[in-house]
């Protein structure tokens, strides 16, 4: 059965001895946690939808329980079987090295979201940024509903580094030791599929692994990133947003994409606030305001505060952890309507 005519790609795994009882109780959890809408929640069946990635179906079958997963795209049916082999090594790891997906005689040697890039250019932006360009033979998967990614960087001294392969299980297996690889999510800012071109935009600040890469990097030289993943534009005309440096490559693209009618406010924070020198425009209808460091130092609240004024705006929020934690909490508490808010820690302080 094909769950959503959306996502016509299918892969399924049947797991055996496992009960349906509880793994429909880690299901709903899952989607509490992540604030994924529940499309299905009964005795037979329980299905998940991941916004604009897939969906997950779960029922009961005579063995244990069997599992289906259905998505648009061929990469992004890989993300949802990743996901789900990283969730299930966590609760059952024995049961997650059993797990066989429907499609694995097909699969490639190598993750599906992994793009071995070349750097093209490497500019300033404003004081505290440079961008990077970068070159991929296909990018046709980093879309408007995805406009994240991650860097895999080996570690400074590493001269021979190992990428991540597929396990059996159709799961991600990551170098280790001292292959491990530095994996930080970074923003596509701009992008041209048809001629295989993104920038992203690096926030240098003082021992950052990715500050130190970009340093000194070159044109010419290999990137390899894996992606896209995690949220994509808010498909909202009304916006209240608050971000810190890191999320300014994101919040540039969100008000790019809002039509000229759209309407809200935007708080940025930087350091030096507005003298960081980034570019960020938005239509008319939208207000823009700077804060320094201090001056932000109570964001938490002036979110709820613009939240409680403006409950029909999305509410977009990245920056540093505890900024965003009372934010979350505060707003789990209300249990919010799936797809009406981002909340996102970009950072942690040590
Ligand atoms: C979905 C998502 C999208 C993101 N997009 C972008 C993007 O487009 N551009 C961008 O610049 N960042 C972005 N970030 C943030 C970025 O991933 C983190 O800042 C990451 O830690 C950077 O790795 P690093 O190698 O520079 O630092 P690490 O080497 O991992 O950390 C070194 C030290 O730096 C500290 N540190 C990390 N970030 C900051 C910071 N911003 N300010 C001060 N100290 C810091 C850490 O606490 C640690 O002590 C994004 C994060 C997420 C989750």
């Amino acid at each position: 059965m094909t769950i959503n005519p959306s996502f016509p790609i299918e892969a399924t795994a049947v797991l055996k001895g496992l009960s349906y009882a509880a793994m429909r109780q880690v299901m709903l959890q899952q989607a509490r946690e992540h604030e994924l809408q529940v499309v299905e929640n009964s005795e037979c069946a329980v299905s998940i939808e991941v916004s604009a990635y897939g969906q997950y179906r779960l029922e009961p079958s005579e063995a244990g329980i069997r599992i289906q997963i259905s998505a648009a795209r061929p990469d992004r049916l890989f993300m949802l079987k990743d996901s789900f082999g990283d969730t299930l090594s966590l609760l059952l790891p024995d049961r997650a090295k059993e797990l066989r997906w429907s499609d694995s005689a097909t699969q490639p040697s190598r993750p599906p979201n992994l793009h071995f890039t070349t750097v093209q250019s490497i500019t300033p932006v404003g004081t505290a940024f440079l961008r990077v360009r970068i070159k991929a033979d296909d990018l046709s998967s980093f879309q408007d509903d995805a406009i994240h990614f991650r860097l895999l960087l080996p570690a400074a001294d590493c001269t021979d580094p190992e990428w991540p392969s597929l396990s059996e299980n159709g799961s991600t297996l990551w170098p280790k030791g001292e292959k491990a690889l530095h994996r930080p999510a970074y923003t596509t800012r701009w992008i041209d599929r048809n001629a295989g071109l993104m920038d992203f935009d690096i926030f240098l600040h003082d021992g950052g692994r990715v500050t130190n890469w970009v340093r000194r990097a070159r044109a010419g030289d290999q990137l390899v990133i894996a992606g896209p993943g995690g949220g994509g534009i808010p498909d909202s005309s009304k916006v209240c947003i608050f971000a810190d440096e890191t999320a300014f490559p994101a919040v540039a693209r969100i008000l790019e994409a809002l039509p000229v009618d759209g309407s809200g406010q935007v708080t940025l924070v930087a350091a030096g606030g507005e003298a960081c020198g980034y570019p960020i425009t938005g239509p008319s209808g939208v207000t823009i305001t700077w804060l320094t460091r201090e001056e932000a130092s109570d964001l938490s609240n002036r979110v709820l505060e613009a939240h409680a004024a403006h409950p029909d705006h999305f509410l977009w929020l990245a920056s540093e952890k505890s900024d965003v934690t009372p934010v979350r909490e505060a707003l789990k508490a209300n249990k919010p309507t799936p797809g009406t808010s981002y909340i996102a820690a970009y950072w942690s302080k040590p």
